[in-house]
C-alpha cells in the first residue's frame, strides 16, 4: 500500500522526526488562506514569504513535472493550485496518461543549504533491511544511482540487533555532516529504522532530507524532512488501524480496487489473453505456459482457494473490462475450490455479459480447463449451458488449454 506525502509527514512527525507543518487543500479557493497561515506560522513576510505548493498523488517526480511550485504570494499560490487541480500530472513515474490531482499540500518554504537522500528498504540479496543515504539527494537520485553509484552509501541492518548508533554515526560522517548535524542525523536515522519495522514498511524514503543554512540560533543549521514516501507490506496492513485509515481508494487502479473488494488478487498486464486461475502458483504457471505458446497474458488473476460464485462472476467482469482482452483461459485445479462453483460462475458471467451491440453472452474465445474436486458436476454445468457459450472449448490440461487459447486468439 502507498500513502500520500502529507500522510507520510504525519507518520514521520509521530516518530519525532523534524517535519515542517503543512495544510492540505482540495480547492484553489482555499489556497490564499493556506498561504497566509503558512507564512504566519513560520514567521515569514505576509506579503512575499516563500511557500511551497505540492500535488498529492501516489507518484514521485513531481518537482520536474511542475507539480511542486515555490510561490511568493497568495495570488501565485492560488494560480499554482488552480493549475495542479485542473491538469493531470505526467512524470517519469506515472506513464503517459498521468494522474489526476485531487489534493494539494501547502507548507512554508524552507531555505536549503544542501539536499540529502535517506531511505530504508529490504535488500533481498543480503536478506536484510538496509539504510541507504546519499549527499547527492534531491530530484536526481535515480541518475546518481546509475551514473555515480559510489555516491550511494549503505549500512546493512542486523535483523536481531536493529540499526546500531555507531552505524548511524558512521553514515552521518560519510555524508559529510559536522558538529550538531551528526546528532540530529543519528536521531533521524534511528527513528526511521524504528518506524520501518513497527509499521511493516517495504520502503521508507526521505528525499530530500535538507540542511538549512546556519543561523545565530542554529549555527550548524537544521536537518528537516521535506518530502517522504512510504510503501507498506500489504500482508501487515491488517494490524495497523492507523495505516488502514490512510488508504486512499480514489488513488487505486479501479479494477484492482474492485478485485480487492471481492478478495481476488488482480494485476493488469499488457497482453491480450485474460487468465482466471485459482492459486498464485498456478496463475504464474498459467501465464508462463501462455507465453511458451506465443501468447501474452492480459492479467494475473488469482480467485483464491475458496471463491464464491459471485467472486468468479466479478472476476470475469474485471477481466472483460480490459479492452485489450480478446480471449480468456480459465484454469482451475479444484482442491478446496469446487469445480462446479467455477462452472456456475462461468455460466453466469456468460449470461450477463453485455456486448457493445447490446447482445449478451461471450463473443471472444473461452477455454476452460477444470480438474479436481467435483469436476464431473462442473463439466456437466458447462455442457448444459453450451447454447449460451458458443465460443467455449474444453481443455484436457494446462498445456492443451494454453495452446487452444493462443490459437483461438490468433
Ligand atoms: P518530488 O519531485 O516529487 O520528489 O518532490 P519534492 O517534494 O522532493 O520536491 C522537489 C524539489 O523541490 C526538492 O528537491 C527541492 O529542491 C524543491 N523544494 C521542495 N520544497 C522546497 C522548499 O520548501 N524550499 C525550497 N527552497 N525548495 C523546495
Ligand atoms: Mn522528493
Amino acid at each position: 500500500m502507498k500513502i500520500h506525502e502529507y500522510q507520510a509527514r504525519e507518520l514521520l512527525a509521530n516518530y519525532g522526526l523534524p517535519v515542517p507543518s503543512a495544510e492540505v487543500i482540495t480547492d484553489p479557493a482555499q489556497a490564499a488562506a493556506a498561504y497566509d497561515k503558512a507564512v504566519k506560522e513560520a514567521g515569514l513576510s505576509p506579503t512575499d514569504g516563500l511557500v511551497v505548493v505540492k500535488a498529492q498523488v501516489h507518484a514521485g517526480g513531481r518537482g520536474k513535472a511542475g507539480f511542486v511550485k515555490l510561490v511568493n504570494s497568495s495570488k501565485d499560490a492560488t494560480d499554482a493550485a488552480a493549475f495542479m487541480l485542473s491538469n493531470r500530472m505526467v512524470s517519469n513515474q506515472t506513464g503517459p496518461e498521468g494522474l489526476e490531482v485531487k489534493k494539494l499540500l501547502i507548507a512554508a518554504g524552507v531555505d536549503i543549504a544542501h539536499e540529502y537522500y535517506l531511505a530504508i528498504t529490504t535488500d533481498r540479496d543480503t536478506r536484510r533491511n538496509v539504510l541507504i543515504a546519499s549527499a547527492e539527494g534531491g530530484v536526481e537520485i535515480e541518475k546518481v544511482a546509475e551514473e555515480n553509484p559510489d555516491a550511494i552509501l549503505q549500512q546493512p541492518i542486523d535483523p536481531l540487533m536493529g540499526l546500531q548508533p555507531y552505524q548511524s554515526r558512521k553514515m552521518a560522517f560519510d555524508l559529510g555532516l559536522k558538529g550538531k548535524q551528526v546528532g540530529q542525523a543519528v536521531k533521524i536515522m534511528t527513528a526511521l529504522a524504528k518506524l520501518f519495522v513497527e509499521k511493516d514498511c517495504s520502503l521508507a524514503e526521505i528525499n530530500p532530507l535538507i540542511l538549512t543554512p546556519p543561523t545565530d540560533a542554529a549555527p550548524d543549521g537544521q536537518l528537516l524532512a521535506i518530502d517522504a514516501k512510504f510503501n507498506f507490506d500489504d500482508n501487515g496492513i491488517g494490524r495497523h488501524k492507523d495505516l488502514q485509515a490512510f488508504d486512499d481508494k480514489a488513488e487505486a487502479n479501479p479494477a484492482e480496487a474492485r478485485a480487492e473488494e471481492f478478495g481476488l488478487s488482480y494485476i493488469p498486464l499488457d497482453g491480450s489473453i485474460g487468465c482466471l486461475v485459482n492459486g498464485a502458483g498456478l496463475a504464474m504457471a498459467t501465464m508462463d505456459t501462455i507465453k511458451h505458446h506465443g501468447g501474452d497474458p492480459a492479467n494475473f488473476l488469482d480467485v483464491g482457494g475458496s471463491a464464491t460464485e459471485e467472486a468468479v462472476t466479478e472476476a470475469f467482469s474485471i477481466i472483460l473490462s480490459d479492452e485489450k482482452v480478446n480471449g480468456i483461459l480459465v484454469n482451475i485445479f479444484g482442491g478446496i475450490m469446487d469445480c462446479d462453483t467455477i462452472a456456475q460462475g462461468v455460466v453466469n458471467a456468460a449470461k450477463n455479459f453485455k456486448n457493445p451491440d447490446g447482445s449478451t453472452g461471450f463473443q471472444i474465445p473461452l477455454v476452460v480447463r477444470l480438474e479436481g474436486n467435483n469436476v464431473d458436476a462442473g463439466r456437466a454445468t458447462l455442457e448444459a449451458a453450451a447454447d449460451r457459450l458458443p465460443t467455449l472449448q474444453a481443455a484436457s490440461d494446462l498445456n492443451d488449454g494454453a495452446k487452444k487459447v493462443v490459437e483461438a486468439v490468433g
